[in-house]
């Protein structure tokens, strides 16, 4: 029978243990490595199988229960990234000891064992190795079965030059010096069982804080020379969360210490490997005095998720790569759990909605997926990691902890962890734990979720005291095949009768169903708190209710709810353009950050699909509600004010400045933009952001020349992004020529590169250059940027909304396909649709 699955591996042998020793040598880029690793063998075999990329094999044996070797020889399947040990003799069932010694690279891709450079405070170009395997690329860095469910302990040693930190998952036990080498071997102690995308190696040059400890657990922050005074905030918020989920879940840290790293090279944000998390720079050092909430707010979310994997993922792992979001939902859940515990005050389940919409975005589309996917070829896992997998994934399992109860979800889930420790694990098995533990059907419920792509518009009637409740799916094109699928969805209802109010919780699960009140109903809110992961669409006269009391009758998450679902229907063509826009007008004395942030982010939506004349009038009508809720707020942050407020008056006066063209409050901007230049302190830092933006967005060549200078010599990674993600918001073309040429010159980060190009796509004045520029370099920068990053650059085309555009953007991803992100690919596309459709139906309405 030939293998139907040629990029699975057989399992007739299962590693248990691996020794792996390395040595990279930083200088020419390269390691050398030798590894024993103690296998099962099930049955007779003369051949091993397991995985390999870019490694040349020196020499393979093994050796059996009775002592006898056997030398191997080796077959590659660079099309697989497999390696095929062959022998001579039949390896016979028992325990066996693999040995094989390697050479591979330190590549620049950002994914394996790879390279990272930076300048030291003097100014040096130094070079730190670290690595990144999530998903499949732990057999760039040593032959291993790079499947999750190969379970293994692994024992490092890493041979590094005296003066360089080396980090691995579990505490160094030894540290000998090699006499006569300059080189020391630090000997870490074996992990717990778990898979080889976790497994990671850090050596450099790196400075790490004092330990807190945790339960039995030292936790440190490491950065690169000069930067480890940036750390503080990252331990709190590391600590915090640690032993936050040591008590939710009941089980104790899997790992023996916790090491979190500042990478200065990092594609993603970061990566949950057990006891040593790597981190992208923005997402673990600030400094807690001049950064913005918003930036303290990504450093607290991000630590929080890593250290939730280390039991949901970690500790007990999906079984194959449909079930990441197993691991990553519950991450992203856990995450708001424990940053909403530690800063009640930043409301961060409400923050969470905008989050949510995000993902409702992209999942009301044809082109969306079921949050479980089938993946077949390990590369398609990388295809996994979006908001539906993440931000959909989350939502979801919130909607069922509200529905259920607290308590009874966590003990559901901690029955899940027991039950599946040091294994792994799928999702009918998360859903015999929560049934089992709660007696209620999980099951049915989340199953509607998981694997069916989408989700429903509940349309709401009155009828006498009752409402009638009906669900259909929502899409925002309306092309007539729009399938019959539906949800077990939780309702909450709040409604006001002539009787009072009342509250009730309850599943609708056919496409209509009728809810009886106890008497005539003067308004009624679905959706009730916002959790459920669905929209609402109100009967005209149930609309104008909750319009007539939009601050007392509401929550500023229903506020946020009702605005987003209401523009989600005017862009599916489903509800007229004039009344949202008459709703945004209804919004003057909005004082909650989350809903400002639904307006102000449709605004640059319609702006992107506006002509001239539509946009001025959007403008006129932008400055009559920003106008006096500016005003209310005022320009400096006032006595007992929340930092939600100061946010906000950031967030008002950078919409006022650039979407609304306010010139006042341009000039107003450069002036404070000045006096912050002279004096740091004379701005508050919620404030500086938007400054910034005004000052790009207005910007003259002297502008763009100080910014850049700003990028090349910030001293905290949230200034370095700020500053350079400015350079984008330039309008002069001649200026933003100068953007474009810094994505491919060397200047710019790979890891930030992608994202500068989408910003510029997404920037409405200088797009169609942009554009031309991206066909220009495509190949250069396939070639340089980290694989993961290319489909989420192009989700700048989204900002490309004409339909001449449309079609050459089409034309050219059909000659050019998106490895690793078709599905994402097919969205963005049809995002662009959705919004060229919707300026071809608009074109005459709103003229100035
Ligand atoms: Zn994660």
């Amino acid at each position: 029978m030939p293998n139907q699955k040629p990029y699975r591996l057989p399992t007739t042998v299962i590693p248990e243990r691996y020794a792996i020793r390395l040595t990279p040598d930083l200088a020419a880029a390269t390691f050398a490595g030798e590894e024993r690793v103690f296998l099962q063998v099930r049955e007779p075999v003369r051949q091993i199988v397991l995985n390999a990329a870019e490694l040349e094999f020196q020499t393979v044996s093994a050796k059996g229960p009775d002592g006898a070797s056997f030398l191997g020889t080796v077959t590659l399947d660079s099309e697989n990234e497999q390696a095929v040990l062959n022998f001579s003799e039949t390896l016979n069932p028992g325990t066996w000891e693999l040995q094989i010694a390697f050479l591979g690279i330190l590549n620049d891709k950002l994914h394996g064992f790879y390279r990272s450079t930076y300048k030291d405070p003097k100014g040096q170009e130094k070079v730190l190795a670290s690595t990144q395997f999530e998903s499949t690329d732990a057999r760039r860095a040593f032959p291993c079965w790079d499947e999750p469910a190969f379970k293994a302990v692994f024992q490092v040693t890493l041979v590094v030059d005296l003066g360089l930190t080396a980090i691995s998952n579990a505490r160094a036990i030894r540290e000998m010096p090699l006499s006569g080498t300059g080189k020391k071997a630090v000997v870490f102690a074996d992990t717990i069982k778990m898979s080889t995308y976790l497994v990671a190696f850090i050596v450099g040059e790196f400075e790490g804080t004092d330990p807190v400890m945790v339960g039995n657990a030292p936790l440190r922050v490491w950065a690169v020379p000069g930067k480890r005074h940036l750390g503080k905030f990252a331990q709190e918020i590391g600590s915090f969360s640690l032993a936050f989920f040591w008590r939710y879940y009941g089980i104790p840290y899997p790992g023996d210490k916790l090491d979190l790293i500042a990478i200065p090279d990092f594609a993603s944000g970061a990566m949950e490997n057990l006891g040593a998390i790597t981190f992208r720079e923005t997402a673990l050092l600030v400094d807690e005095k001049k950064a913005t909430r918003a930036e303290l707010e990504r450093v607290a979310d991000v630590v929080s998720h890593e250290n939730a994997h280390m039991w949901f993922g970690d500790l007990v792992t999906m079984k194959w790569w449909n079930g990441l979001w197993l691991n990553e939902a519950f991450a992203t859940f856990m995450e708001m759990l424990a940053v909403d515990v530690w800063k009640p005050e930043w409301r961060r389940w409400e923050s969470f909605t905008v989050s949510r919409a995000a993902a409702m975005q992209v999942d009301g589309l044809k082109s969306t997926r079921p949050i479980e996917f089938p993946v077949e070829k390990p590369e398609e896992a990388a295809g996994m990691f979006d908001v539906l997998t993440y931000e959909k994934g989350a939502s979801v399992l919130r909607m069922l902890e509200q529905y259920l109860g607290a308590d009874k979800f966590r003990d559901g889930i901690r029955l899940y962890l027991c039950r599946h420790e040091y294994a792994n694990a799928e999702t009918t098995d998360l859903w015999d734990a929560l049934e089992e533990s709660t007696h209620e059907p999980a099951r049915a419920l989340m199953d509607s979720w998981i694997f069916q792509a989408g989700y429903p518009l509940i349309s709401v009637e009155k009828s006498g005291r009752s409402l009638i409740l009906s669900q259909r799916l929502f899409r925002y094109l309306q092309d007539g095949d729009i399938p019959n699928r539906q949800f077990h969805v939780p309702i909450f209802l709040r409604a006001e009768t002539k009787g009072g109010l009342s509250q009730q919780t309850l599943l609708l699960k056919d496409a209509q169903t009728r809810v009886d009140l106890p008497d005539d109903v003067n308004w009624a809110v679905v959706n009730a708190g916002g959790h459920g992961f669905y929209r609402v669409r109100y009967s005209g006269d149930l609309m104008e209710a909750l319009k007539g009391g939009l601050q007392t009758r509401l929550l500023p998450v229903e506020r946020f709810n009702l605005v987003n679902d209401v523009w989600a229907t005017t862009l599916a063509g489903l509800t007229p353009l004039t009344d949202y826009v008459d709703l945004l007008e209804l919004l003057r004395d909005e004082t909650d950050i989350n809903v400002w942030t639904a307006l102000i982010m449709s605004c640059h939506h319609l702006h992107r699909i506006f002509h001239d004349q539509q946009d001025r009038a959007l403008q006129e009508r932008l400055r009559g509600i920003l106008l006096p809720a500016i005003d209310r707020l005022g320009w400096s942050p006032k006595e007992g004010e929340s930092e939600l407020q100061r946010q906000l008056r950031g967030e008002l006066i950078a919409a006022l400045g650039t979407l609304a063209e306010d010139k006042a409050c341009q000039t107003r901007a450069r002036e404070l933009y000045a006096e912050y230049e002279k004096d740091p302190t004379a701005v508050e830092r919620n404030l500086v952001p938007a400054l910034v933006s005004i000052v790009a967005h207005t910007g003259n060549g002297a502008d763009y020349e100080k910014f850049y200078t700003k990028f090349k010599t910030a001293k905290t990674p949230q200034e370095e992004t700020r500053y350079l993600f400015a350079l984008g918001a330039f309008r002069r073309l001649e200026l933003i020529e100068r953007t474009l040429t810094l994505t491919v010159n060397g200047e710019v980060r790979t890891q930030n590169a992608p994202y500068l190009m989408r910003s510029v796509l997404l920037n409405k004045d200088a797009r169609e250059r942009a554009w031309s520029f991206m066909k220009d370099h495509w190949s250069e920068m396939l070639r340089l940027y980290p694989d993961n990053s290319i489909p989420r650059m192009c989700e700048g085309v989204v900002g490309l909304v004409t339909r001449e555009l449309e079609a050459d953007v089409r034309e050219f991803f059909k000659k050019h396909p998106v490895k690793q992100g078709a599905k994402q690919m097919e969205q963005h596309l049809e995002r662009l649709r959705v919004a060229v459709a919707a300026k071809e139906r608009w074109q005459d309405l709103l003229r100035g």
